[in-house]
């Protein structure tokens, strides 16, 4: 396994001018240029989370088919990429991992992440919308990604089994709610 470090402390050169960082510099947050005063905040990337339910009050847990936290269980979405806006990231990520099409998302939480990319972990911010889908029975898993699903009442083993904390706490609050 590879060690894993933050990606403040990865990033040693400036990504403006390319000066190698300081040593007392290094790992810091922000990162500030010596040299061109550039600055780098290493802010979060945000990321969605669908809680999708069906006619029976059931919750879509899906689990993962690759690393990181392969065979655990965790809730449709990812990044946002560029240029999309939190809601269009929601739909196409349901979409693309499920196949299943989103009507309605109403906001739920947010909860901090980590992600680590290659060994390198950078924060996340994950948003979890509650979802309602058009046709609940057209499921189909993203290839190579997901290998399996379930429809469940979670229970304290599928929370244990849950690739993310941030997930499971959605879970938990949505429950609370619920
Ligand atoms: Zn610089």
């Amino acid at each position: 396994m590879v060690d894993s470090t933050s990606i403040e402390k990865a990033c040693r050169f400036c990504p403006r001018c390319g000066k190698e960082a300081e040593v007392e510099e290094q790992g810091r947050v922000p990162f500030r240029c010596t040299q061109c005063e550039f600055a780098n905040f290493f802010g979060p990337v945000a990321a969605v989370g669908g809680l999708v339910t069906n006619e029976q009050g059931e919750l879509l847990l899906v689990r993962r088919a690759r690393e990181p936290e392969k065979g655990k269980w965790g809730l449709p979405g990812g990044f946002v990429e560029r240029n999309e806006s939190i809601e269009e990231a929601l739909s196409r990520e349901v979409l693309e991992e499920t196949n299943l099409c989103v009507s309605e998302a109403s906001y739920l939480t947010s909860f901090p992440n980590l992600y680590d990319y290659a060994g390198a972990v950078s924060p996340v911010i994950d948003l979890f919308y509650l979802c309602q889908v058009v046709d609940q029975a057209v499921i189909q898993l993203a290839d190579g990604e997901l290998d399996s699903f379930l429809w469940v009442k979670p229970t304290q083993k599928h929370l244990s089994e849950m690739a993310f904390p941030s997930n499971r706490r959605a879970i938990e609050k949505w429950l609370s709610g619920a």
